[in-house]
């Protein structure tokens, strides 16, 4: 689902309360006229006074001053009277009005100046979280619970730098990823490395960077993604075919391919892969894919015309070191 179709969604559902906020100010005040009929004879005493001024003022200009004054002096008795009235029954203003749900923008959704009222971005968020398939973790993972200091600073065999240094270089990567995100020249991501590394954590990160601006991020390990796209495909059961998450797929501002490579993978499998990743490279939507794969495996998994999008288009960040225990976030 794209952002605007997601909007849309919501500003329908804006239009939705202010239909009900007014149909239940309806019966508020007309159940009130009911236990004071008084105070409705008034009302409709004010109205008719302002009608037949205008009225008078069409045929007897001349006279504008005095009628003009005459509605004033009428209407400031009146409003006197209806406010006696209500103060006996210990009625407000606030109680002819309907009642919104956000004060600012009266359930608009905009304010006057045209800008999206806070309440708004927060529901695009809600949304944009509920879609994710990571709503409860990301209040654990995310950059500001990464922990560097839980990796060692050790040298590892092979590698020029610690894994703490690597960690730091990467955190600033992702960092620069989420915060460039919406330039066009910035690249996709793939992860890799061994598995416990903080691959998932990072792309959580991310994730969450880019949820509370707004951004509709869904997150699919590969082997539920092409499921998925297999049950689109030759599904029987029509409640297996879900259009609206398949096109999410496709249309989702950060697309998080977990895991790619444990799926089984086949001409099918491949042929659909590389239509999600070259779909949302020609469209500048960004993907980030995880893999425990060294990219050479990659290579020899997948077919050339999904490798040749992945090494043009992606930023390849190594993880390596030791397994961090990712999955007690208690001890993070
Ligand atoms: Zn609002």
């Amino acid at each position: 689902m794209k952002r605007s179709a997601v909007v849309q969604e919501i500003m329908k559902n804006y239009e939705k309360k202010r239909r009900l906020a007014e149909e239940r100010r309806q019966e508020k005040v007309a159940a009130i006229y009911h236990r004071l009929p008084q105070l409705e004879a008034l009302e409709t005493k004010m109205k008719k006074k302002g009608i037949s001024i205008t009225k008078a003022l069409l045929s007897e200009p001349e006279k504008q001053q005095l009628l003009l004054q005459q509605l004033e002096d009428d209407l400031t008795l009146l409003r006197r009277q209806r406010q006696d009235l209500m103060n006996q029954h210990g009625l407000k203003e606030a109680d002819f009005e309907p009642v919104w749900e956000c004060t600012y923008c009266q359930d608009r959704g905009v304010l006057k100046d045209g800008s999206h009222c806070s309440c708004f971005k927060q529901q695009l968020i809600n949304e944009a979280y509920h879609m994710s398939n990571l709503a409860g973790i990301l209040e654990k993972e995310n950059f500001k619970t990464f922990r560097l200091d839980l990796f060692s600073t050790d040298k590892v065999a092979g590698e020029t730098i610690s894994q703490r240094e690597n960690m730091r270089q990467i955190l600033t990567e992702c960092e620069g990823f989420a915060f460039n995100f919406d330039l066009p020249e910035e690249k996709n991501l793939l992860f890799y490395g061994h598995t416990g590394l903080g691959k998932t954590f990072m792309a959580n990160c991310i994730a969450k960077s880019l949820l509370d601006r707004g951004h509709i991020v869904i997150y699919q390990t590969a082997i539920k993604l092409i499921t998925l796209l297999e049950n689109h495909q030759f599904g029987k059961d029509s409640r297996e075919k879900d259009p609206q998450t398949l096109e999410r797929l496709f249309n989702c501002d950060l697309l998080i391919i977990d895991d790619l490579g444990t799926e089984l993978t086949n001409t099918f499998t491949n042929s659909q892969l590389f239509q999600i990743i070259n779909t949302r490279q020609l469209e500048g939507r960004k993907t980030l894919i995880s893999t425990n794969l060294p990219p050479s495996t990659l290579m020899e998994r997948y077919d050339d015309r999904i490798c040749s999008r992945i090494f043009a288009h992606y930023n390849f960040v190594k993880f390596y070191g030791q397994d961090v225990r990712w999955q007690g976030t208690e001890t993070l």
